[in-house]
């Protein structure tokens, strides 16, 4: 089946038509800069666009990416429509876009501001569009519904739970279960028989633990804020230092949100980039800001590990993935230096390589637990939960 796959941002549509039987991507592309000055980037099987574009809202930038998937003869290809969604609330599982969906999403809009109006608006567009494709909405937060109570509790008074649903949701499901059902996969194992743990590391970065096929626990919370050190995202942090911020400086909300979402992190920590591959560089030329960076980042990174990993019964895997943890020796070597007291020896040879000539694996043979590298397909995944649901 051609799934049509829909990621709706605030100001951005990006979307790919997966063949679900291949597993390709026949076209992929995005539509950003909507409501400002549009711009396309586009391939599909016979050209490429990468043009400026009229596209004040989502209905121009979709009718945009269908105008192209028309000129590729793609559309009446496509079977069905699958949606990412940031913020699932209170769905456990994938589920068909209907009007109750959708006033769903748009009513826990305060739990990811920009993202939850935009998704629900792709949808009613999309339907607009393709008035006869099946929809469905795959959550990001829907794969953390298995964590127990203990993990997903804050130590918070109860009645915030139960009054605002206040709690631990998690975020990036959707690679969490791709790179563990791989891992699963490679190693010639079961799902059911796997414990492991990913770890998610692209601009937004999260761990998971993994039991057996079922989430126990994860380093994202509430928002995408909580857990790892991030691009620009401070991960978590002394509340009281936000009250001292206030108390001392006269930072107001809005200000405190910008501060720890979009100066902080690699960025806030080294005082140069958000982006891994600039700081790596640097680091090694000596920028001392750069080096401070990558120091917290992995020592985070492998402490929140270390602390899911006692939501596990045995430590099969360590599983890295994002552009990151898919690129990034460095990180992955220093991290893995941090964890040795779990066991870990990590083989150089093979980290080099990203793990591409020994199965994904970067730990020495026959030592436990194995070390991975898995690149992430939230497409595919997305496309195949959608197919599974219209038929
Ligand atoms: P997003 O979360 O936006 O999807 P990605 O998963 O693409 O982000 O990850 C982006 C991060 O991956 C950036 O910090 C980028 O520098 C890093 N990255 C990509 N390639 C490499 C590389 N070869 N070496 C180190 N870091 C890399």
């Amino acid at each position: 089946m051609r799934v049509l796959v829909l990621n709706c941002g605030s100001s951005s549509v990006k979307f790919a038509v997966i063949d679900t039987a291949t597993h390709e991507a026949i076209s992929s592309g995005l539509v950003e800069n909507i409501g400002v000055n549009g711009h396309i980037k586009a391939k599909g099987p016979t050209s490429k666009i990468d043009t400026m574009v009229d596209a004040p809202t989502h209905v121009e930038a979709i009718a945009a990416m269908q105008d192209f998937l028309k000129t590729e003869n793609l559309v009446d290809s496509i079977e069905a429509i699958g949606h990412r969604v940031v913020h699932g609330g209170k769905y456990i599982t994938s589920a068909p876009v209907t009007r109750e969906v959708i006033d769903y999403i748009k009513s826990i809009t305060l739990f990811a501001p920009l993202h939850e109006p935009a998704h629900a608006m792709g949808m009613e567009v999309a339907k607009k569009y393709f008035p006869t494709l099946p929809q469905v909405a795959v959550f990001d937060t829907a794969f953390h519904q298995t964590m127990p109570r203990k993990a997903f509790l804050y130590g918070i008074p109860y009645k915030y739970y139960e009054d605002l649903q206040i709690r631990r949701y998690g975020f990036h499901g959707t690679s969490h279960r791709y790179v563990s059902a791989e891992a699963a996969r490679l190693l010639g194992k079961k799902p059911e028989d796997l414990n492991c743990i990913t770890a998610h590391l692209g601009n937004g970065s999260s761990a998971a633990a993994i039991r057996g096929g079922k989430c126990v626990d994860t380093t994202m919370g509430f928002t995408p804020l909580d857990g790892l050190v991030m691009g620009t995202r401070s991960g978590s942090l002394d509340p009281a230092i936000l009250f001292f911020l206030n108390k001392k400086l006269g930072f107001d909300i809005d200000r405190l949100d910008k501060l720890v979402n979009k100066e902080s992190g690699l960025l806030g920590l080294s005082g140069l980039s958000n982006d891994m591959r600039t700081l790596t560089q640097a680091a090694s030329e000596g920028h001392e800001g750069a080096k401070i960076a990558l120091e917290v980042f992995c020592y985070k990174l492998a402490r929140e590990i270390g602390g899911i990993t006692m939501a596990l019964p045995t430590l099969d895997a360590l599983i890295f993935t994002g552009g990151i943890g898919e690129n990034s020796r460095i990180v992955r070597e220093t991290t893995l230096e941090s964890l040795s007291i779990l066991g870990f020896k990590m083989d150089k040879a093979r980290n080099e390589k990203n793990g591409k000539e020994s199965g994904g694996i970067i730990s020495r043979e026959g030592s436990t637990p194995i070390a991975m590298v898995i690149a992430t397909n939230e497409e595919l995944l997305i496309a195949l939960d959608t197919e599974e649901l219209v038929k």
